[in-house]
């Protein structure tokens, strides 16, 4: 049996949609765009989505769009998909880490005041896995000391914090729909916001600095093509259609391999904060108790055709941001910690009870081993 890490749940009304665009001869800036960014809009009680080509580029213009500038500093996690700390550096900001909660992967909300200087512009939390981070808890911060924030929900979608969904309590929040997301777009993301300033900003910057009246050729300002396609867009309308489906799968997978893995004496399975209202499963992620093991039962799973990675790796130690700030071991001990006993199994919404069954079966023997 060969199991591979994620698989996009795609049916042939995806493909069906997709070959529709493809003969209707408006292949970008058409009414799928439109179509898709009202369904956000729609699910999420926003009056704001806009659609762009990637998680990464949603991110980059909520930190252009609240004004984050050279010597800015930006609180966030060193335990991410480096997405979002490149956001800030792209405008030459500056990343503060705050090290994580050994049990949620989240940020450690009681470590963000003593960050905070007369620089601090913004927070930027991750919802680390698809679980959502106490976002009462940061607004409340954020509040008090005048910052804005933006959540990167990149792995939550329809997640929700004590009822309060994943992204909507940010100023403005990023979604995001690679091919091995929740649901997928093959590349792409989506941008939700209730500010009307920061949307404005969004469009034009995402439409190389156009004004909102679209004028032909007229530029207000430095901007991107950050477009989403149409045919792109489709195939996020359908997946939308399909959210809920998408997502029950997910879960269902999530918990036949917690029962299957819950009394597996080697390794932790998935923790969920009890507020935690509602997970969206990302990625099944196991922590080893003996780190040591890992690179072992990784290549043993890989022998018996089962893929498996280490997520994530600590960003403060990726070589270039190092690097620039000076970064050492040590620096943020629960985040390495945590970066090295995790591995994340094969997960995807079509896994088979007999491939989860089987996943865990060679585990256990592995680990026994
Ligand atoms: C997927 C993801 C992103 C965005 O990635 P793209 O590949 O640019 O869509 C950003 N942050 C996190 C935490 C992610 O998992």
């Amino acid at each position: 049996m060969q199991i591979p890490l994620s698989k996009p749940d795609i049916t042939d009304k995806e493909i069906q949609i997709v070959d529709e665009v493809l003969r209707s001869d408006t292949l970008s800036i058409g009414p799928k765009i439109q179509q898709f960014e009202q369904m956000f809009c729609d699910y999420y009680g926003v009056k704001h989505a806009i659609a762009v080509n990637s998680g990464t580029s949603g991110l980059h213009l909520l930190i252009k769009a609240i004004g984050i500038e050279k010597g800015d500093e930006v609180i966030t996690t060193p335990f991410s998909f480096v997405a979002s700390t490149n956001c800030i550096l792209f405008e030459e900001a500056t990343p503060v880490f705050v090290d994580i909660d050994p049990k949620t992967f989240n940020m450690d909300i009681s470590k963000i005041e003593e960050k905070i200087t007369d620089k601090t512009k913004a927070i930027l939390p991750v919802d680390v896995f698809g679980q959502p981070v106490n976002m009462e808890a940061i607004r409340r911060i954020a509040d008090r000391y005048g910052l804005k924030v933006i959540e990167d929900s990149c792995e939550a979608m329809g997640g929700e914090w004590n009822h309060h969904k994943a992204g909507t309590l940010a100023d403005g929040a990023v979604f995001a729909f690679y091919a091995n997301k929740q649901m997928t777009t093959a590349e792409g993301g989506m941008i939700i916001t209730n500010d009307d300033h920061i949307a404005s900003m969004c469009r034009s910057l995402r439409n190389q600095g156009r004004d909102s009246m679209g004028i032909w050729l007229h530029h207000e300002q430095l901007g991107y093509n950050y477009r989403m396609s149409e045919l792109h867009a489709a195939l996020g309308v359908v997946q939308m259609e399909r959210i809920k489906e998408l997502l029950d799968k997910r879960a269902a997978v999530a918990r036949l391999y917690n029962e299957i893995l819950k009394d597996v004496h080697e390794i932790d399975i998935p923790y969920i904060d009890p507020k935690v209202s509602k997970m969206s499963w990302f990625i099944y992620v196991i922590r080893l108790k003996d780190r040591s093991k890992r690179e072992e039962v990784m290549k043993k799973l890989e022998e018996q055709g089962i893929a498996s990675k280490p997520y994530f790796l600590s960003i403060h130690l990726q070589p270039y941001i190092r690097d620039q700030f000076g970064f050492k071991e040590g620096d943020f001990p629960i985040c390495e910690e945590v970066a090295s006993s995790t591995l994340a199994l094969p997960f995807y919404s079509q896994m088979k009870k007999e491939e989860v069954e089987y996943v865990c079966e060679v585990l256990k023997k592995v680990l026994l081993s």
